[in-house]
């Protein structure tokens, strides 16, 4: 089914034919035309399944057959969890709706950089504002923005938004809109939590799931390298000289653990940069600009900040340690194996990770190949972990004494091989 059956405009048809795409995705072809008739809707999808462009589409072309105000209330209100997805989804909205007369203005506001410019911007009035919660709630306060003329509220990612505790904030932000108006959600995952914000939110919902898009392709080849834990920065650095790897997306589960990595790899001249939580938004944006730019070779990404990373064709994905949540494995594989071109996805599995694998299989309903790797092979068992160095009390520091250069040095190093 062509992108012309679906009901939009030839503005949009313009933008969609610029971006190459040809056919629908089937979340595009479900969902665009239950947006365009004014539905609710409840999707199940996540990341890589064309999503973004299935409720930004429809929503433009609404906005666009309507007239405005010249005061430019918001008119529809995209909540996302974090920072990356949300800049994602304004340059989305600015892509689709390039052709588009007269132009319809759109911002985007997260935390983590300053409120003032964002309070300036928004100032001339928006029709769609992409936001994160925390900040929208913090701009609403300052009076900077009013949503008391959202038409449409499409909550993206709603699961991320509550696992990362965002809950009472949409609630707030939901108590701010008219009570008439049109509400899209959309996640990967149903938890309790999910279907309780739902019952409250969605009027008679077309529901749409779509197969999460990699676990059913076979686009991506997944393979398990089993190793030992303390070889593992060794086998990686290996893997990308050997192969000749020109863009990697590495994921570790930990901020710290992406640091150190990244660290490390930089010293063995394989450029690298860390993208997590702790990192400023000029820092993630630098690594992510740098990496899209073939500047930098390895992006090493925890991953809550992950999500929502568009890099199209990404060729290779490794998993440093396996995620703790099996579903992750799902998201973090979906960075490969995009938009029809074939990915690998790599897991370095040490022995304490073998029943995270497991879990793995069950939820992928698939095994994935375990190999070893020609002087790197695991061991039988797993070799004894070099013990700690002892954490006795710390030695009491009086408020203002410098700490003195090199000051454990030694165990740190003993700490760092025994965690590499
Ligand atoms: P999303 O799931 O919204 O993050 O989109 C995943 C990727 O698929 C993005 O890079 C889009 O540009 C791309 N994409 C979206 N729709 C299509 C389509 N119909 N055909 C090909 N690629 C698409």
């Amino acid at each position: 089914m062509p992108f012309s059956t679906l009901g939009l405009s030839d503005p949009l048809l313009r933008a969609i034919a610029d971006a190459g795409y040809t056919t629908p995705s089937p979340i595009q072809s479900q969902a665009i035309p239950a947006v365009l008739k004014g539905h609710d809707v409840l999707a199940a999808a996540q990341t890589g399944t064309g999503k973004t462009a299935g409720f930004t589409l429809p929503i433009l072309h609404r906005l666009s057959q309507k007239s405005y105000s010249t005061n430019r209330p918001v008119r529809v209100l995209i909540l996302t969890p974090t920072r990356e997805l949300a800049a994602q989804i304004g340059e989305s909205v600015s892509k689709y709706g390039a052709h588009l007369h007269p132009r319809l203005k759109s911002e985007v506001v997260f935390g983590g950089v300053k409120i003032n410019p964002q309070m300036m911007r928004l100032r001339g009035g928006v029709d769609i504002l992409v936001a994160t919660p925390g900040r929208l709630l913090d701009l609403v306060n300052q009076n900077a923005v009013k949503l008391n003329n959202v038409e449409t509220l499409i909550l993206d990612e709603a699961d991320r938004m509550l696992d990362m505790g965002f809950i009472r904030d949409i609630r707030k932000i939901i108590a701010l809109l008219p009570k008439k108006r049109q509400n899209l959600l959309f996640s990967a995952t149903f938890s309790e939590d999910i279907r309780k914000l739902t019952t409250g939110l969605l009027v008679n919902p077309v529901k749409i799931e779509v197969a999460p898009r990699n676990t059913a392709s076979e686009l991506v080849e997944q393979v398990a390298y089993l190793v030992n834990k303390a070889q593992k920065t060794e086998v990686l650095c290996h893997l990308i000289k050997q192969n000749n790897w020109q863009q990697v997306l590495v994921f570790t589960t930990t901020k710290h653990g992406a640091n150190r990595l990244t660290e490390k790899l930089n010293k063995v001249d394989i450029k690298a940069a860390a993208i997590h939580g702790n990192k400023s938004q000029g820092a993630r944006t630098s690594a992510l600009t740098g990496f899209k730019a073939g500047e930098i070779r390895v992006l090493v990404a925890t991953d809550v900040a992950a999500r929502g990373i568009d890099i199209n064709l990404l060729p290779h994905v490794v998993n440093f340690e396996l995620p703790r949540a099996a579903e992750d494995y799902v998201h973090r594989i979906g960075r490969t194996g995009r938009a029809g071109e074939e990915g690998q996805a790599i897991s370095l599995v040490s022995h304490d990770e073998y029943n995270a694998l497991r879990l793995v299989e069950k939820l992928i309903k698939k095994e994935i190949k375990r190999e070893q790797i020609a002087g790197f092979e695991a061991s039988a068992v797993a070799p004894p972990v070099p013990a700690e160095p002892p954490r006795g009390p710390r030695p009491s520091r009086k408020p203002n004494q410098a700490r003195k250069p090199g000051a454990n040095q030694a165990a740190r190093n003993k700490l760092k091989t025994a965690n590499a």
